[in-house]
């Protein structure tokens, strides 16, 4: 292998700077060239793609977002925009490419195998849905951006003896909203894996809380269960208690990744190159027990991953 490619693609995270960092160095560490490809595998299909020495990453660890740019790209689910993907690989000698997103990338990493090119992921969301991992890249500073901004509401709410309802990302999964339930000391959780209570039911739960002498009720919701602003307004209707509902939003997805993330981003980015240099190919790299490892593209998405019982358990024990 003598040229890699490295994208990141889906949604961004911070910590895909830190990963692409530790890519293009260890590859030219190693004695191969890099080539930086824009915008997913839209750059890919495009040809936007241009060489990266050691100083193309220079100053970026500390940086959110993504300095190659993201983007879905529709092209690239089909066979011919697959073909177009390894064409272009060819016209630029890339052999290898690194793939920096989620389990949609994987899948277009997957086919790119199939047509000859060496792929390798990387786990970079968010969300932490990839179930073949116990980390994704950018969990940790997300989980740490809605908490600081949820403590700053809850401070409010509890001044005024308000119900504050927060929504965090996670539209199919609930682990930020599970994370920040605990870390926030939030008396409700609602997440996409488990049975939503009726409103009737949280209801009576914030007028039993006040009864408890709480000051203030404070529920995390995932993206994926929706209707804040709806439950909102039913909750004051009902109880008078005034309630607000705040939509955290893309605040999540920004800002200086933490040291975790620059951590597993250094770690998987170097692996990943060293996987390819062994001659590895439809792999993606994943943090289990404690360990970095790797799984064949196709196995790790067939895998399965829940929500921690006992964190859902302990986030309402500590809630009374
Ligand atoms: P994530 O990687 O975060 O799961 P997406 O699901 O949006 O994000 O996938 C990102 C991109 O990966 C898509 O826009 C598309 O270009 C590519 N992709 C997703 N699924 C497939 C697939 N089945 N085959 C080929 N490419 C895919």
């Amino acid at each position: 292998i003598k040229t890699i490619g490295v994208l990141t693609s889906g949604g961004d995270a911070p910590g895909m700077n830190a990963t692409i960092r530790s890519v293009v160095r260890t590859a030219i560490a190693r004695g191969l060239r890099v080539m930086g490809v824009r915008k997913g595998y839209n750059g890919l299909i495009h040809g936007d793609i241009f060489e990266m020495s050691p100083r193309s990453v220079s100053d970026t660890i500390q940086r959110g977002g993504t300095i190659l740019q993201t983007a879905r790209c529709p092209e690239f689910m089909t066979p011919e925009g697959q073909q177009q993907g390894a064409q272009i690989c060819k016209v630029f000698g890339i052999d290898g490419l690194i793939v920096i997103g989620g389990d949609g990338s994987f899948q277009g990493a997957e086919k790119l195998a199939n047509l000859g090119i060496n792929t390798i992921g990387i786990p970079g969301t968010i969300d932490l849905d990839i179930a073949c991992t116990d980390y994704t890249i950018g969990f940790d500073t997300a989980v740490n951006t809605a908490m600081e901004a949820i403590n700053k509401i809850r401070d409010t709410s509890t001044s005024h003896e308000r119900c504050s309802i927060v929504e965090v990302m996670g539209r199919n999964a609930g682990f930020i909203a599970l994370w920040c339930g605990i870390t926030n000391g939030a008396e409700m959780v609602l997440i996409p894996e488990k049975e939503r209570p009726t409103d009737e039911e949280i209801i009576r739960e914030i007028l039993q809380n006040k009864q408890r002498g709480k000051k203030h009720f404070l529920i995390i919701t995932a993206e994926g269960v929706g209707g804040s602003q709806d439950l909102a307004v039913k909750i004051e209707k009902l109880t008078g208690i005034e309630t607000r509902a705040t939509i955290l939003g893309y605040l999540q997805r920004g800002g200086s990744p933490s040291a975790v993330d620059r951590m597993h981003a250094s770690m998987m980015g170097a692996m990943a190159v060293d996987l390819l240099c062994e001659g590895k190919s439809n792999r993606v790299i994943a943090y289990r027990g404690g360990q970095y490892v790797d799984y064949d593209i196709n196995e790790a998405l067939k895998m399965q991953k829940s929500i921690d019982e006992r964190m859902y358990e302990v986030a309402k024990i500590l809630s009374i």
